[in-house]
Protein backbone atom coordinates (compact mmCIF):
# COMPACT_ATOMS: atom_id res chain seq x y z
CA UNK A 1 0.00 0.00 0.00
CA UNK A 2 1.39 3.47 -0.65
CA UNK A 3 1.84 6.08 1.92
CA UNK A 4 -0.74 7.95 0.36
CA UNK A 5 -3.55 5.73 0.55
CA UNK A 6 -2.13 5.30 4.67
CA UNK A 7 -4.25 6.26 7.31
CA UNK A 8 -2.10 8.99 9.30
CA UNK A 9 -4.30 8.62 11.87
CA UNK A 10 -7.26 6.32 13.47
CA UNK A 11 -9.44 6.01 16.60
CA UNK A 12 -7.46 2.82 17.43
CA UNK A 13 -3.93 1.16 16.63
CA UNK A 14 -3.86 -2.52 17.50
CA UNK A 15 -0.04 -3.59 17.49
CA UNK A 16 -0.07 -7.32 17.01
CA UNK A 17 -2.40 -9.20 14.48
CA UNK A 18 -2.47 -12.44 15.98
CA UNK A 19 -5.50 -14.19 17.14
CA UNK A 20 -5.81 -11.05 19.98
CA UNK A 21 -5.15 -8.71 18.29
CA UNK A 22 -7.04 -9.34 15.05
CA UNK A 23 -10.07 -10.08 17.46
CA UNK A 24 -9.45 -6.54 19.69
CA UNK A 25 -9.74 -4.80 15.74
CA UNK A 26 -13.00 -6.48 14.30
CA UNK A 27 -14.56 -5.95 17.61
CA UNK A 28 -13.45 -2.42 17.89
CA UNK A 29 -14.80 -1.69 14.33
CA UNK A 30 -17.62 -3.21 14.85
CA UNK A 31 -18.08 -0.48 17.53
CA UNK A 32 -17.75 1.95 14.60
CA UNK A 33 -14.37 3.10 15.48
CA UNK A 34 -11.42 4.12 12.50
CA UNK A 35 -9.08 1.05 13.50
CA UNK A 36 -5.78 0.25 12.18
CA UNK A 37 -4.12 -3.11 12.99
CA UNK A 38 0.02 -3.34 12.18
CA UNK A 39 2.22 -6.58 12.70
CA UNK A 40 5.80 -6.75 10.85
CA UNK A 41 4.25 -10.16 9.66
CA UNK A 42 1.10 -11.21 8.03
CA UNK A 43 -1.85 -12.05 10.07
CA UNK A 44 -1.73 -15.53 12.47
CA UNK A 45 1.91 -16.09 11.43
CA UNK A 46 3.49 -16.68 14.77
CA UNK A 47 1.81 -18.26 17.83
CA UNK A 48 -1.90 -18.07 16.47
CA UNK A 49 -0.50 -20.23 13.46
CA UNK A 50 1.59 -23.34 14.92
CA UNK A 51 -0.70 -23.90 17.99
CA UNK A 52 -2.62 -27.32 18.09
CA UNK A 53 -5.67 -25.87 16.76
CA UNK A 54 -8.28 -26.58 19.79
CA UNK A 55 -10.79 -24.29 20.84
CA UNK A 56 -11.42 -25.87 24.15
CA UNK A 57 -14.43 -25.09 26.61
CA UNK A 58 -12.92 -27.29 29.16
CA UNK A 59 -9.01 -25.64 29.47
CA UNK A 60 -10.26 -23.67 32.99
CA UNK A 61 -7.67 -25.56 35.55
CA UNK A 62 -4.23 -23.11 34.41
CA UNK A 63 -1.26 -25.55 34.37
CA UNK A 64 0.18 -23.75 37.95
CA UNK A 65 -2.92 -25.77 39.96
CA UNK A 66 -2.32 -27.85 42.74
CA UNK A 67 -1.10 -31.28 40.92
CA UNK A 68 1.83 -29.52 40.22
CA UNK A 69 3.77 -30.06 43.20
CA UNK A 70 2.78 -33.74 43.00
CA UNK A 71 4.17 -33.27 39.70
CA UNK A 72 7.57 -31.09 40.58
CA UNK A 73 9.97 -34.22 41.57
CA UNK A 74 9.63 -35.91 38.13
CA UNK A 75 10.34 -32.09 36.13
CA UNK A 76 13.44 -31.61 38.14
CA UNK A 77 14.98 -34.40 36.54
CA UNK A 78 14.26 -31.98 33.49
CA UNK A 79 13.88 -35.63 31.16
CA UNK A 80 9.75 -34.78 31.41
CA UNK A 81 8.27 -34.16 28.00
CA UNK A 82 5.75 -32.36 29.59
CA UNK A 83 8.18 -30.04 30.61
CA UNK A 84 11.81 -28.75 30.21
CA UNK A 85 13.41 -26.07 31.91
CA UNK A 86 16.21 -24.11 31.98
CA UNK A 87 18.39 -23.71 35.18
CA UNK A 88 20.61 -20.35 34.26
CA UNK A 89 16.54 -19.36 32.87
CA UNK A 90 14.90 -20.20 36.25
CA UNK A 91 17.37 -18.22 38.70
CA UNK A 92 17.10 -15.47 36.13
CA UNK A 93 13.86 -15.50 36.65
CA UNK A 94 13.51 -16.77 40.35
CA UNK A 95 10.72 -14.46 41.26
CA UNK A 96 8.60 -15.22 38.41
CA UNK A 97 8.92 -19.06 38.93
CA UNK A 98 8.51 -18.62 42.95
CA UNK A 99 4.75 -16.74 41.97
CA UNK A 100 3.82 -19.08 39.65
CA UNK A 101 4.25 -21.97 42.01
CA UNK A 102 2.68 -19.81 44.73
CA UNK A 103 -0.68 -19.72 41.98
CA UNK A 104 -0.68 -23.62 42.05
CA UNK A 105 -2.00 -23.47 45.92
CA UNK A 106 -5.62 -24.85 46.50
CA UNK A 107 -6.69 -21.73 47.37
CA UNK A 108 -6.22 -20.23 43.91
CA UNK A 109 -7.46 -22.88 41.90
CA UNK A 110 -11.51 -21.67 42.03
CA UNK A 111 -10.99 -18.17 41.48
CA UNK A 112 -8.95 -18.61 38.46
CA UNK A 113 -11.24 -21.36 36.94
CA UNK A 114 -14.03 -19.47 37.83
CA UNK A 115 -12.50 -16.33 35.79
CA UNK A 116 -11.24 -18.36 32.96
CA UNK A 117 -14.62 -20.01 32.33
CA UNK A 118 -16.05 -16.24 31.67
CA UNK A 119 -13.36 -15.49 29.74
CA UNK A 120 -14.04 -19.21 27.57
CA UNK A 121 -17.63 -19.30 27.15
CA UNK A 122 -17.44 -15.73 25.86
CA UNK A 123 -14.60 -16.47 23.56
CA UNK A 124 -16.26 -19.84 22.35
CA UNK A 125 -19.64 -18.01 21.31
CA UNK A 126 -17.79 -15.47 19.64
CA UNK A 127 -15.37 -17.90 17.30
CA UNK A 128 -18.55 -20.20 16.18
CA UNK A 129 -20.37 -16.68 15.64
CA UNK A 130 -17.24 -15.44 13.19
CA UNK A 131 -15.91 -18.68 11.54
CA UNK A 132 -19.26 -18.36 9.66
CA UNK A 133 -19.46 -14.58 9.00
CA UNK A 134 -15.89 -14.65 7.58
CA UNK A 135 -16.79 -17.09 5.35
CA UNK A 136 -14.05 -20.02 7.12
CA UNK A 137 -17.13 -21.89 8.66
CA UNK A 138 -15.90 -25.22 6.85
CA UNK A 139 -12.57 -24.97 8.82
CA UNK A 140 -14.15 -25.56 11.92
CA UNK A 141 -14.72 -29.22 13.77
CA UNK A 142 -17.41 -30.06 16.32
CA UNK A 143 -16.10 -33.21 17.42
CA UNK A 144 -15.06 -32.44 20.61
CA UNK A 145 -11.38 -33.24 22.33
CA UNK A 146 -10.46 -36.70 23.36
CA UNK A 147 -7.83 -36.69 26.54
CA UNK A 148 -6.58 -40.26 26.88
CA UNK A 149 -4.40 -42.09 29.59
CA UNK A 150 -2.69 -45.24 28.48
CA UNK A 151 -2.78 -46.51 32.46
CA UNK A 152 -6.36 -47.29 33.89
CA UNK A 153 -6.31 -43.93 35.33
CA UNK A 154 -9.96 -43.62 35.53
CA UNK A 155 -9.44 -41.65 39.31
CA UNK A 156 -7.90 -38.87 37.66
CA UNK A 157 -10.57 -38.77 34.33
CA UNK A 158 -13.40 -39.17 36.77
CA UNK A 159 -12.33 -36.25 38.60
CA UNK A 160 -11.61 -33.99 35.92
CA UNK A 161 -14.76 -34.91 34.46
CA UNK A 162 -16.67 -33.61 38.28
CA UNK A 163 -14.64 -30.74 38.20
CA UNK A 164 -15.70 -29.35 34.67
CA UNK A 165 -19.54 -30.59 35.61
CA UNK A 166 -18.97 -27.81 38.39
CA UNK A 167 -18.84 -25.51 35.68
CA UNK A 168 -21.46 -26.86 33.85
CA UNK A 169 -18.84 -28.01 30.88
CA UNK A 170 -20.05 -31.28 29.68
CA UNK A 171 -17.60 -34.23 28.88
CA UNK A 172 -17.99 -38.13 28.69
CA UNK A 173 -15.97 -40.92 30.47
CA UNK A 174 -14.58 -43.54 27.95
CA UNK A 175 -13.48 -47.04 28.52
CA UNK A 176 -11.11 -48.66 25.61
CA UNK A 177 -14.11 -49.85 23.65
CA UNK A 178 -15.84 -46.65 23.56
CA UNK A 179 -12.08 -45.07 22.34
CA UNK A 180 -12.26 -47.43 19.74
CA UNK A 181 -15.66 -46.81 18.28
CA UNK A 182 -14.96 -42.93 18.67
CA UNK A 183 -11.45 -43.28 16.84
CA UNK A 184 -11.87 -46.25 14.92
CA UNK A 185 -8.32 -45.46 13.34
CA UNK A 186 -5.95 -45.43 16.58
CA UNK A 187 -4.39 -48.67 18.06
CA UNK A 188 -5.83 -49.58 21.15
CA UNK A 189 -3.27 -47.91 23.55
CA UNK A 190 -5.57 -45.81 25.81
CA UNK A 191 -7.29 -47.95 28.56
CA UNK A 192 -9.22 -44.61 29.90
CA UNK A 193 -10.39 -41.19 27.64
CA UNK A 194 -12.12 -38.19 28.82
CA UNK A 195 -14.06 -36.67 25.72
CA UNK A 196 -14.91 -32.75 25.90
CA UNK A 197 -17.61 -32.74 24.12
CA UNK A 198 -18.64 -29.01 23.70
CA UNK A 199 -14.92 -28.73 22.47
CA UNK A 200 -14.25 -27.62 18.92
CA UNK A 201 -10.84 -27.46 16.87
CA UNK A 202 -9.80 -26.24 13.65
CA UNK A 203 -7.66 -27.46 10.69
CA UNK A 204 -5.25 -24.63 10.06
CA UNK A 205 -5.69 -21.69 13.21
CA UNK A 206 -3.18 -19.74 10.67
CA UNK A 207 -6.33 -19.42 8.30
CA UNK A 208 -8.86 -18.80 10.42
CA UNK A 209 -6.59 -15.67 11.95
CA UNK A 210 -6.49 -14.62 8.34
CA UNK A 211 -10.02 -14.98 7.39
CA UNK A 212 -10.83 -12.72 10.50
CA UNK A 213 -8.23 -9.88 9.08
CA UNK A 214 -10.05 -10.15 6.28
CA UNK A 215 -13.57 -9.86 7.77
CA UNK A 216 -11.92 -6.79 9.28
CA UNK A 217 -10.82 -5.14 6.05
CA UNK A 218 -14.30 -6.03 5.07
CA UNK A 219 -15.93 -4.21 7.79
CA UNK A 220 -13.06 -1.18 6.97
CA UNK A 221 -10.70 -1.82 8.96
CA UNK A 222 -7.21 -1.36 7.81
CA UNK A 223 -4.02 -3.81 7.92
CA UNK A 224 -0.50 -2.43 7.83
CA UNK A 225 2.87 -4.97 7.55
CA UNK A 226 5.66 -3.06 9.17
CA UNK A 227 7.63 -3.43 12.61
CA UNK A 228 6.49 -1.23 15.48
CA UNK A 229 9.44 0.19 16.70
CA UNK A 230 7.82 2.68 19.84
CA UNK A 231 4.50 3.76 21.38
CA UNK A 232 5.05 7.45 22.67
CA UNK A 233 2.60 9.62 24.15
CA UNK A 234 1.43 12.36 21.96
CA UNK A 235 -0.63 14.88 23.33
CA UNK A 236 -4.53 12.99 24.86
CA UNK A 237 -3.20 10.10 22.20
CA UNK A 238 -0.48 8.29 21.03
CA UNK A 239 1.81 7.64 18.45
CA UNK A 240 3.10 4.64 16.87
CA UNK A 241 6.58 4.67 15.41
CA UNK A 242 6.94 2.28 12.84
CA UNK A 243 10.16 0.99 10.47
CA UNK A 244 8.40 2.97 7.72
CA UNK A 245 6.92 5.94 9.33
CA UNK A 246 4.72 6.22 11.95
CA UNK A 247 1.01 6.87 12.79
CA UNK A 248 -1.47 8.85 15.42
CA UNK A 249 -4.27 7.53 17.75
CA UNK A 250 -6.84 8.16 20.73
CA UNK A 251 -6.07 4.71 21.35
CA UNK A 252 -3.70 2.15 21.33
CA UNK A 253 -3.99 -2.00 22.27
CA UNK A 254 -0.69 -4.00 22.63
CA UNK A 255 -1.77 -7.16 21.62
CA UNK A 256 1.91 -8.53 20.78
CA UNK A 257 1.47 -11.88 22.22
CA UNK A 258 5.01 -13.11 23.61
CA UNK A 259 6.99 -9.68 22.60
CA UNK A 260 4.18 -7.48 24.26
CA UNK A 261 6.61 -6.41 27.55
CA UNK A 262 9.22 -5.27 24.52
CA UNK A 263 7.50 -1.95 24.02
CA UNK A 264 5.84 -1.66 27.40
CA UNK A 265 9.28 -1.18 29.02
CA UNK A 266 10.62 2.17 27.78
CA UNK A 267 7.06 3.25 29.19
CA UNK A 268 8.23 2.01 32.54
CA UNK A 269 6.50 -0.71 33.28
CA UNK A 270 7.87 -4.42 34.12
CA UNK A 271 5.59 -6.94 33.04
CA UNK A 272 6.34 -10.39 34.64
CA UNK A 273 5.78 -12.61 31.24
CA UNK A 274 7.55 -15.58 31.26
CA UNK A 275 7.16 -17.94 27.97
CA UNK A 276 6.37 -21.49 27.94
CA UNK A 277 7.89 -22.66 24.25
CA UNK A 278 6.55 -25.48 22.73
CA UNK A 279 6.99 -27.21 19.19
CA UNK A 280 5.42 -28.81 16.55
CA UNK A 281 6.09 -31.09 13.86
CA UNK A 282 3.60 -32.21 11.07
CA UNK A 283 3.42 -35.13 9.22
CA UNK A 284 1.92 -36.73 6.36
CA UNK A 285 -1.19 -38.28 7.13
CA UNK A 286 -2.35 -42.24 5.64
CA UNK A 287 -5.92 -41.43 4.61
CA UNK A 288 -6.92 -44.88 5.61
CA UNK A 289 -6.19 -43.77 9.67
CA UNK A 290 -7.49 -40.54 9.50
CA UNK A 291 -7.91 -39.30 12.80
CA UNK A 292 -11.61 -37.35 13.70
CA UNK A 293 -10.61 -34.91 16.50
CA UNK A 294 -7.57 -33.60 18.64
CA UNK A 295 -6.35 -36.49 21.01
CA UNK A 296 -4.35 -35.29 24.27
CA UNK A 297 -1.81 -37.96 25.35
CA UNK A 298 -2.14 -37.15 28.77
CA UNK A 299 1.08 -39.75 30.17
CA UNK A 300 2.89 -39.34 27.01
CA UNK A 301 2.67 -35.05 27.13
CA UNK A 302 1.96 -34.57 23.77
CA UNK A 303 -0.94 -33.46 21.42
CA UNK A 304 -2.01 -34.63 18.04
CA UNK A 305 -4.30 -32.85 15.67
CA UNK A 306 -5.46 -33.60 12.33
CA UNK A 307 -4.90 -30.25 10.26
CA UNK A 308 -5.00 -29.02 6.54
CA UNK A 309 -1.47 -30.56 5.76
CA UNK A 310 -0.92 -32.94 7.86
CA UNK A 311 -0.89 -34.46 11.39
CA UNK A 312 0.29 -31.94 13.76
CA UNK A 313 2.33 -33.39 16.59
CA UNK A 314 2.72 -30.74 19.49
CA UNK A 315 5.13 -30.97 22.24
CA UNK A 316 4.90 -29.68 26.05
CA UNK A 317 6.41 -26.46 27.69
CA UNK A 318 9.84 -25.80 27.85
CA UNK A 319 10.60 -22.99 30.02
CA UNK A 320 13.17 -20.76 28.69
CA UNK A 321 14.02 -17.49 27.23
CA UNK A 322 12.01 -16.52 24.33
CA UNK A 323 14.71 -16.17 21.81
CA UNK A 324 16.89 -18.94 23.39
CA UNK A 325 18.48 -21.15 20.83
CA UNK A 326 15.86 -24.19 19.88
CA UNK A 327 15.82 -27.72 21.58
CA UNK A 328 13.94 -30.40 19.32
CA UNK A 329 14.38 -33.23 22.57
CA UNK A 330 10.44 -33.09 23.71
CA UNK A 331 9.63 -33.51 20.34
CA UNK A 332 11.80 -36.24 19.71
CA UNK A 333 10.73 -38.26 23.19
CA UNK A 334 7.02 -37.83 22.02
CA UNK A 335 7.15 -38.60 18.03
CA UNK A 336 7.37 -42.46 18.64
CA UNK A 337 5.21 -42.29 20.99
CA UNK A 338 2.73 -40.71 18.51
CA UNK A 339 3.56 -43.22 15.82
CA UNK A 340 2.25 -46.04 18.21
CA UNK A 341 -0.80 -44.30 18.41
CA UNK A 342 -1.61 -43.68 14.90
CA UNK A 343 -0.02 -44.83 11.51
CA UNK A 344 1.30 -41.97 9.89
CA UNK A 345 4.04 -41.03 6.97
CA UNK A 346 6.90 -38.97 6.47
CA UNK A 347 7.37 -35.06 7.73
CA UNK A 348 6.06 -32.19 6.26
CA UNK A 349 8.35 -29.09 6.01
CA UNK A 350 10.49 -27.76 8.92
CA UNK A 351 10.02 -28.18 12.52
CA UNK A 352 7.93 -24.79 14.33
CA UNK A 353 8.45 -23.49 17.37
CA UNK A 354 6.61 -20.56 19.45
CA UNK A 355 5.82 -19.56 22.87
CA UNK A 356 3.24 -19.52 25.10
CA UNK A 357 2.91 -16.18 26.82
CA UNK A 358 2.26 -16.66 29.79
CA UNK A 359 1.93 -14.58 33.67
CA UNK A 360 2.38 -15.98 37.08
CA UNK A 361 -1.18 -16.47 37.91
CA UNK A 362 -1.62 -17.83 34.18
CA UNK A 363 -4.49 -15.56 33.57
CA UNK A 364 -3.79 -12.66 31.06
CA UNK A 365 -3.76 -9.28 31.17
CA UNK A 366 -7.36 -7.69 29.93
CA UNK A 367 -7.91 -3.80 30.22
CA UNK A 368 -6.57 -0.45 30.79
CA UNK A 369 -2.51 0.44 31.37
CA UNK A 370 -2.62 1.32 35.25
CA UNK A 371 -0.39 4.67 34.26
CA UNK A 372 -1.52 5.88 30.55
CA UNK A 373 -5.00 7.04 29.61
CA UNK A 374 -5.36 5.13 26.20
CA UNK A 375 -3.33 2.31 26.25
CA UNK A 376 -4.87 -0.91 26.38
CA UNK A 377 -2.78 -4.12 27.21
CA UNK A 378 -4.64 -7.67 25.47
CA UNK A 379 -1.73 -10.02 26.08
CA UNK A 380 -0.65 -13.74 28.08
CA UNK A 381 -3.04 -15.57 26.99
CA UNK A 382 -1.00 -18.81 27.87
CA UNK A 383 -1.69 -22.71 26.57
CA UNK A 384 -5.40 -21.61 25.61
CA UNK A 385 -4.63 -17.83 23.13
CA UNK A 386 -6.23 -19.63 20.10
CA UNK A 387 -9.60 -20.46 21.97
CA UNK A 388 -9.92 -16.94 24.16
CA UNK A 389 -8.76 -14.22 21.78
CA UNK A 390 -11.74 -13.58 20.52
CA UNK A 391 -13.48 -12.16 23.59
CA UNK A 392 -10.29 -10.93 25.34
CA UNK A 393 -10.15 -8.63 22.02
CA UNK A 394 -14.21 -8.38 22.43
CA UNK A 395 -13.55 -7.21 26.14
CA UNK A 396 -10.85 -4.47 25.05
CA UNK A 397 -13.06 -2.92 22.50
CA UNK A 398 -15.80 -2.63 24.39
CA UNK A 399 -13.91 -1.05 27.52
CA UNK A 400 -12.37 1.12 24.60
CA UNK A 401 -15.90 2.51 23.85
CA UNK A 402 -16.87 2.60 27.57
CA UNK A 403 -19.94 -0.43 27.26
CA UNK A 404 -19.80 -3.50 29.24
CA UNK A 405 -17.51 -6.42 28.40
CA UNK A 406 -18.92 -9.97 27.50
CA UNK A 407 -17.31 -11.99 31.01
CA UNK A 408 -16.00 -10.37 34.08
CA UNK A 409 -12.50 -8.95 33.20
CA UNK A 410 -11.80 -8.07 36.70
CA UNK A 411 -9.50 -10.86 37.91
CA UNK A 412 -7.49 -9.79 34.28
CA UNK A 413 -7.01 -6.19 35.65
CA UNK A 414 -3.25 -5.26 34.11
CA UNK A 415 -2.68 -3.45 37.60
CA UNK A 416 -2.82 -7.07 39.56
CA UNK A 417 1.10 -6.88 38.31
CA UNK A 418 1.93 -2.77 36.59
C1 LIG B 1 2.72 -25.54 20.94
C2 LIG B 1 1.53 -24.66 21.23
C3 LIG B 1 0.25 -25.20 21.17
C4 LIG B 1 -0.86 -24.41 21.46
N1 LIG B 1 -2.12 -24.93 21.32
C5 LIG B 1 -3.20 -24.15 21.56
C6 LIG B 1 -4.51 -24.67 21.33
O1 LIG B 1 -4.71 -25.79 20.88
N2 LIG B 1 -5.58 -23.87 21.63
C7 LIG B 1 -5.41 -22.60 22.12
O2 LIG B 1 -6.41 -21.95 22.41
N3 LIG B 1 -4.17 -22.06 22.24
C8 LIG B 1 -3.07 -22.80 22.00
N4 LIG B 1 -1.82 -22.29 22.15
C9 LIG B 1 -1.67 -20.90 22.66
C10 LIG B 1 -1.94 -19.87 21.58
O3 LIG B 1 -1.32 -20.25 20.37
C11 LIG B 1 -1.42 -18.49 22.02
O4 LIG B 1 -1.87 -18.19 23.34
C12 LIG B 1 -1.97 -17.40 21.08
O5 LIG B 1 -1.69 -17.73 19.75
C13 LIG B 1 -1.38 -16.04 21.42
O6 LIG B 1 -1.92 -15.14 20.46
P1 LIG B 1 -1.45 -13.63 20.40
O7 LIG B 1 -2.29 -12.94 19.41
O8 LIG B 1 -1.40 -13.10 21.80
O9 LIG B 1 0.09 -13.72 19.94
P2 LIG B 1 0.73 -13.96 18.48
O10 LIG B 1 -0.10 -14.88 17.69
O11 LIG B 1 2.14 -14.35 18.71
O12 LIG B 1 0.67 -12.53 17.82
C14 LIG B 1 1.57 -11.50 18.18
C15 LIG B 1 1.93 -10.75 16.91
O13 LIG B 1 2.75 -9.63 17.24
C16 LIG B 1 3.63 -9.42 16.14
N5 LIG B 1 4.76 -8.62 16.61
C17 LIG B 1 5.52 -8.81 17.71
N6 LIG B 1 6.41 -7.83 17.84
C18 LIG B 1 6.22 -6.98 16.80
C19 LIG B 1 6.83 -5.76 16.39
N7 LIG B 1 7.83 -5.18 17.11
N8 LIG B 1 6.40 -5.17 15.27
C20 LIG B 1 5.39 -5.71 14.53
N9 LIG B 1 4.76 -6.85 14.89
C21 LIG B 1 5.18 -7.48 16.00
C22 LIG B 1 4.03 -10.82 15.73
O14 LIG B 1 4.50 -10.83 14.38
C23 LIG B 1 2.73 -11.59 15.91
O15 LIG B 1 1.98 -11.73 14.72
C24 LIG B 1 -0.68 -23.05 21.85
C25 LIG B 1 0.61 -22.49 21.86
C26 LIG B 1 1.71 -23.29 21.55
C27 LIG B 1 3.07 -22.67 21.55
Amino acid sequence: MSDSVRSQTADVIVLGAGIVGVSAAYAARQRGLSVVVVDRREPGSETSYGNAGIISSGSITPLNNPSLWNALPKYLTNRHAALRWDPAWAIRNADWVVRFLANAAPSRLRPRATALHGLIGASLKLHREWIVRADAGQRIRETGWLKAWRSDTVGAAKGEQAFLAEYGIASQLLDRQAISALEPNILPVYKVGLLHTQTASVGSPGAVVKAYARMFAGAGGEIRQSDIRAIEPDGEGWRVVLADGGMSARHVVVALGPWSPDLLRPLGYRVPLAFERGYHREFKPNPARSLQRPIHDAEGSFLMTPMEQGIRVTSGVELTGRDAPSSFAQLDQVIPLARGVVEFGETVGEPWRGARPTLPDSLPMIGPAPRHSGLWLAFGNQHIGFTTGPATGAAIAAMIGGATPPFDVGPFSPSRYL
